[in-house]
């Protein structure tokens, strides 16, 4: 090996933090309270032009409160990508609900024509709601995933959930800082348009508060709900009056120190994200059978992670064998996750037409990405892709 280990995507730390911690060492203040849990919160809702922003321990806990908070019930129906990171079906069933999966389109985003498709053919629309003709349950939501990073036909799906009185949950996990650049929402940030957004600072995301996320709305009342269900629906902080059934789910003051400082340096990272990809892309366009995925245009997106197609037949080995070499080579490379309406707890579920994201899952790696990656990194692993 003549290089050092290249990681798919790890954080982007910074010893300035330590002055944050020191504080919250000095103060005590390590739990679900602090300042820094303030700062962090209205540094986030400013960053992404929301009056105000609501965190928690994980991105997971986000989408769960973004589903209680929209009504959603035991029985209910809720739309969702096969192709996601798990954690944004999971919460679905945690409420009891079950979940629909739908297609991706080349954006690895959720087919939008195909989703349309769905509820016009297979779904009543009577009295306002939206029942699903197979099983006679009621539809009420869909989330959303801006995959990799890429942000999602939000004026298409927002017609759509007119249309269809439906409610919208972005799962921005991995989406923070991808914002669209023209049309309708020309300026607005990924996980501001829908119902609710969730972003996650676990260790992968782009930034990291060791684990942690944040729930937005421009809808107040859902957000404070949000945060009453989070400190476990505690009505009255004296005498502990509680008249629901909440949960632990606030950020800690610890976690909330680094990201105070994690998002000041979010669009640095950003700009070293975007400057790699077109370094892979300058290269990878000289390789034959190898494509590097765009993202969507007239958006600025975050890069999160960089998606290569490998056609066996040009590129000669197939996606494994590549996935193989790679690794046992120290650079870390992934597949695409396995498909969610594949694995054992879904399979019962309904699913719609699934097509594209089978070549996906068996076609597509992810490079390595971090956002302290070198230009030298980038090079080594585009001579191992030669
Ligand atoms: C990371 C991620 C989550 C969950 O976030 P955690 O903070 O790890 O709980 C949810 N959905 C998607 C698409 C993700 O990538």
């Amino acid at each position: 090996m003549d290089h050092n280990p290249i990681p798919l995507s790890v954080p982007n730390l910074s010893l300035d933090i330590m002055e944050n911690i020191k504080e919250t060492i000095e103060t005590g203040w390590v739990s679900t309270g602090g300042r820094f849990i303030t700062e962090f919160e209205e540094k986030t809702a400013k960053y992404v032009g929301v009056k105000r922003a609501v965190s928690c321990q994980s991105g997971t806990a986000g989408l769960h409160l973004a589903l209680k908070v929209l009504g959603i019930e035991p029985e209910d129906e809720v739309i969702v990508p096969t192709v996601t990171f798990i954690a944004a079906v999971n919460p679905v069933k945690y409420m009891g609900a079950e979940p629909i999966f739908m297609d991706c389109d080349d954006t690895l985003d959720m087919d939008m024509n195909k989703l349309e498709e769905f509820l016009e053919n297979e779904c009543d629309y009577i009295d306002g709601k939206v029942i699903n003709k197979k099983s006679k349950r009621q539809i009420k939501a869909i989330v959303i995933v801006h995959v990799f990073g890429n942000p999602a036909d939000m004026e298409k799906l927002m017609r759509i959930k007119e249309k269809y009185n439906l409610k919208v949950i972005e799962d921005s996990t991995e989406a923070l800082g991808s914002y669209y650049l023209e049309g309708k929402y020309k300026g607005k940030y990924c996980g501001t348009i829908g119902d609710i957004g969730v972003y996650s600072f676990n260790a992968n995301k782009i930034i990291t508060t060791g684990g942690g996320g944040m729930v937005v709305s421009n809808n107040q009342e859902l957000l404070d709900k949000a945060a009453y269900l989070a400190v476990q629906a505690k009505t009255d902080p004296l005498y502990f009056v509680h008249d629901e059934i909440g949960y632990n789910y606030r950020m800690t003051n610890i976690q909330a120190a680094f990201g105070t400082d994690q998002i000041d340096r979010l669009e640095s990272f950003i700009e070293t994200k975007i400057r790699n990809y077109n370094l892979y892309k300058k290269a990878i366009e000289n390789i034959e059978g190898l494509m590097l995925l765009p993202f969507r245009e007239d958006t600025r997106s975050n890069h999160w992670f960089y998606s290569v197609i490998v056609d066996k037949d040009k590129y000669g080995i197939d996606r494994d064998e590549l996935l193989r070499k790679l690794n046992n080579d120290n650079i870390q490379t992934r597949p695409l996750w396995s498909l969610i309406h594949k694995q054992k707890p879904y399979l019962n579920n309904q699913s719609y037409k699934i097509e594209k994201a089978e070549f996906y899952e068996k076609n597509l790696i992810n490079l390595p990405c971090s956002s302290n990656l070198s230009k030298e990194e980038v090079g080594v692993v585009v001579e191992k892709l030669k």
